[in-house]
């Protein structure tokens, strides 16, 4: 039987990690695109091409370093704002939302996947990322997969298994999946370690707690310990 050819949109990070895997598992061929779209956070594009790398999965980096000048508002990229501490809800977590990221994304990935005739564009989007990040929203996701169908003779669809799960769910399923999650890079801050304290280390941290999985991510030594987390109910400097 042919191979279900799909394009994944991967930051080497958690989520579209087990994304990966469930997808290698689901005997699916695998392409892998991540940007370098001037991030603080660089560090992840490594991770992502080592794991890659381990699973003889084609893997492509795409330099668009420069376009970070026109994103410079997000805390995210060089030159943008400091990136804030603290969990998700918080509304300074607002700072981290790149412009139309994920449109860019999904653009890109769609332009590979004609040119290789790939069926699918696939990425991780979950059910907690729309709370923040508008270009998560399902109304987004559901226009652009209409209009991937109709930049191109060659129609792509737009694939999205992880919608309706939690970061936790993804979690749970990466275990069983053996993921090596010490593989993976999360942190905004992109430093030789995990800080412990930003928006996606919190959530990172969280859903290992939650999912009763153990996390072999190595925190910073100033990082706050998980007991220190749950009795501050996951928020850092709540006033
Ligand atoms: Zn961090």
């Amino acid at each position: 039987m042919q191979k279900k050819n799909t394009i994944l949109i991967y930051s080497g990070g958690m989520d579209s990690t087990v994304l990966l895997y469930q997808l290698l598992k689901d005997n699916y061929a695998v392409r892998c695109l991540s940007i370098d779209y001037g991030q603080k956070h660089k560090r992840e594009l490594q991770y992502a091409k080592t794991l890659c790398g381990n699973l003889s999965v084609e893997h492509k980096i795409i330099d668009l370093t420069s376009v970070a000048q026109l994103l410079s508002n997000s805390s995210l990229v060089n030159q943008g704002q400091p990136i804030p501490e603290g969990h998700y809800e918080k509304e300074s977590m607002k700072a981290t939302v790149v412009p139309n990221r994920n449109m860019i994304l999904l653009s890109l990935a769609t332009a590979w996947a004609i040119n290789c005739k790939a069926s699918s564009v696939s990425y991780a989007a979950h059910s907690g990322d729309h709370a923040i990040y508008p270009d998560c929203r399902e109304s987004f996701a559901q226009g652009m997969n209409d209009v991937m169908q109709l930049c191109d003779w060659h129609s792509v669809t737009l694939n999205r298994p992880f919608v309706d799960l939690t970061k936790t769910d993804i979690c749970q399923l990466g275990a069983k999946l053996q993921v090596p999650y010490e593989e993976t890079w999360s942190c905004y801050l992109g430093k030789d370690l995990h800080c412990g304290r930003c928006g996606t280390c919190i959530e990172r941290r969280e859903a290992f707690h939650l999912a009763g999985v153990e996390d072999p991510t190595e925190y910073a030594p100033e990082a706050p310990t998980i007991q220190q987390m749950l009795e501050t109910n996951w928020k850092l400097n709540e006033e």
